[in-house]
């Protein structure tokens, strides 16, 4: 019997954890008969609704669900990397708790990584039903001007919804970076992959946790962990704008030796001014976010801190019962 551990970043979640749980329990069952059994690792993102409660009593009442709650708030890419650290399966999932990730398609991505020769599953919703117009634009734009500045091959609409082999898993651990970009670290880390498409599923219940803000900042993540195509192009602004100065310079020196030096023009020259320092800050700002990114990553702090794991609480719960006795 192999095992199959399916990783679950959960942020407030108490109104879709249970009715997640039933849904993989009745996967699980079908599972069993090609000779799997499932680990469900809840990975508790410092959540401050019920959601670590509802994770302690069903891995209290089930045996193969587990949960590893975070001090605070730490984001679901470090969420997915407790997961990976933690899991025991021969073969991991990675899921998320809302249930836009079907659970019927478990069935099938196991079967391609156990007998048609693939280390890795991975799923791309073909549309974006559901979601805002505007969310959905800034998007597909996002993923076109990454797939044209990254040599990474980004995959549109593709989720962080994989099953792979415990090979690949050890592979994406090997990438201990602090700022993370699953979708990029996937593509990166390579391995046969299939691609299953399917049609974009709503969430079961409770809100999406990205604001536009979040997003915004997150997509900057991928650009500067994955390309350094913007450090470049910043260069390439710098070196046109001196061979645009030194055209001006030939011409208003022809001018002056043609037609004398009058003092006009100072409008003209505030703009071109307040246009070229634009443009210096712009490039700045770009030098800028990989500084940040490069101090962040020297720091080596820890991707996150846990807090409590159903081992400590069968722990605590037994000292309770000897302090009783
Ligand atoms: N999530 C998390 N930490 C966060 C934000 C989200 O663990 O800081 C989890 C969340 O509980 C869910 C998954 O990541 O299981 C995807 O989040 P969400 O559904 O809000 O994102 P969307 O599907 O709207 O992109
Ligand atoms: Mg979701």
């Amino acid at each position: 019997m192999s095992l199959l551990s399916i990783i679950v970043p959960c942020y407030n979640e108490q109104e879709v954890l249970e009715l997640f749980y039933h849904e993989i329990c009745e996967e699980s069952d079908k599972l069993s008969k090609s000779g799997v059994s499932i680990e469900l690792l809840f990975i508790d993102d410092g959540s401050r609704d019920e959601t670590l409660r509802i994770a302690r009593e069903l891995s209290q009442k089930d045996k193969r669900v587990r949960f590893i709650s975070f001090s605070r708030n730490f984001g679901k890419e470090a969420a997915i990397f407790a997961g990976l650290e933690h899991c025991k399966g021969d073969y991991i999932a990675i899921m998320d708790a809302d249930l836009q990730d079907p659970p019927s398609l478990l069935a099938e991505m196991y079967r391609a990584v156990t007998t048609e020769g693939f280390d890795a599953a991975a799923t791309r919703r073909v549309n974006r039903t559901g979601e805002p117009p505007i969310r959905s634009f800034f998007a597909r734009q996002y993923y076109k001007i990454i797939r044209m500045i990254s040599k990474t091959e980004f995959v549109d609409g593709a989720r962080d919804f994989r099953l792979f082999t415990r090979q690949v898993a050890d592979a994406i651990l090997k990438l201990p970076e602090y700022n993370r970009f699953t979708k990029g670290i996937n593509e990166w880390v390579g391995f046969k992959t299939r691609w299953i498409e399917y049609e974009n599923v709503q969430r079961a219940a409770g809100n999406t946790k990205w604001s536009f803000w979040g997003l915004f900042l997150y997509s900057l993540e991928g650009i500067t962990a994955f390309s350094t195509v913007p450090l470049a192009f910043s260069a390439l602004m710098g070196i046109c704008f001196c061979f645009v100065a030194l055209f001006f310079v030939c011409f208003i020196i022809f001018r002056t030796l043609m037609y004398g030096d009058p003092v006009s023009g100072w409008p003209s020259l505030a703009v071109i001014i307040l246009f070229v320092n634009g443009v210096q800050m712009f490039c700045l700002g770009i030098l800028g976010q990989y500084l940040a990114k490069t101090y962040l990553e020297t720091k080596r702090r820890p991707q996150y801190l846990i807090r409590e794991t159903e081992s400590t609480t069968a722990c605590s719960n037994a000292n309770h019962a000897v302090k009783e006795l």
